[in-house]
């Protein structure tokens, strides 16, 4: 998609009730010129909250513009404080220290952050505790993430996925309790705190406790696709609609349309359904 033609379909779901955009991946700051789509997106959108999720390498050279883009925050990937353990679980890409100069160039910018960690038995469970503890003296909230069945590129098998409990008893055994912050039907992470000192972090528990009932994401592919859930495998087709010269009135049905025929609830048939349905790759639609 052109910026221009992000813009209006940018457009069209704010007319139906869309405040919050995330720009996320494979990597958003890859694309050339997204700064000027964060800045198009804040002028030419009445969107609130404008937040991206990124593996944060290209990130020191880029955060200025983007907060002076107006940028509202930032989701950082960090699933592990071992350089080793960082890459086995990245793929081979980046470094901990480019992820952590990352953090810092948004803390010096004032740019509200929260770090990410998919958790994967067998690869990084050991670093749960240290990277709590690392994110707790940054003053930054962290997030854990149940590794999930995402695309089929990733040969996802149920007893490699660290349950939000196995997380939570690591957390508890080595800094103490934690107490359940109140429930935010439409957020998708859980929110604890820790008792010793009230550092606030999340658990996000796709697979042990699906939220598909409070799931209000809808999902834009660079190609002009809109998903209706991250474990679709097919999308519906905007870009020709866009490109066909389709008015703004019939954008605005089109995707009223797919959204209130929306039933998607993957995550809770999972169990029923079995693994083996084909999706979408995550790198293709973003988290
Ligand atoms: S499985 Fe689909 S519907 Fe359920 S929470 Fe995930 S994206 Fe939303």
């Amino acid at each position: 998609l052109s910026f221009d033609e992000i813009i209006r379909l940018a457009k069209a779901a704010c007319s139906l009730g869309v405040r919050k955009i995330r720009l996320t991946g494979g990597e958003p700051l890859l694309r050339r010129g997204v700064v000027d789509l964060v800045a198009r997106l804040r002028q030419e959108t009445p969107i609130q909250d404008l937040a991206l999720t990124t593996n944060g390498l290209l990130l020191p050279r880029l955060a200025d513009a983007l907060k002076s883009a107006g940028l509202h925050r930032v989701n950082l990937s960090l699933d592990a404080l071992s350089p080793e353990v960082f890459l086995a679980m990245s793929g081979g890409y980046g470094s901990v220290q480019q992820v952590i100069a990352a953090a810092h160039r948004c803390l010096e910018l004032g740019l509200p952050l929260k770090l990410n960690a998919v958790v994967k038995r067998g690869v990084n469970e050991g670093e749960v505790v240290g990277l709590l503890e690392f994110t707790r003296k940054l003053g930054v909230p962290m997030r854990f993430i149940e590794y999930m069945d995402v695309g089929g590129s990733n040969d996802w098998r149920r007893d490699q996925v660290v349950s939000e409990q196995e997380i939570l008893s690591q957390v508890r055994a080595h800094l103490g309790p934690t107490r359940s912050q109140p429930e935010d039907p439409f957020s998708v992470a859980r929110h604890y705190q820790l008792e010793r000192d009230d550092y606030e972090f999340g658990v996000i528990a796709s697979i042990t406790r699906p939220f598909c009932g409070g799931c209000v994401r809808a999902r834009l592919s660079s190609d002009g696709k809109l998903f209706t859930c991250l474990f679709s495998n097919t999308g519906h087709d905007l870009r020709s609609l866009l490109r066909s010269g389709a008015p703004d009135e019939v954008l605005h049905d089109r995707f009223a349309g797919i959204w209130g025929k929306r039933e998607d609830r993957y995550s809770e048939l999972r169990a029923a359904q079995g693994d083996a349905q084909p999706k979408v790759e995550m790198s293709y639609i973003g988290g």
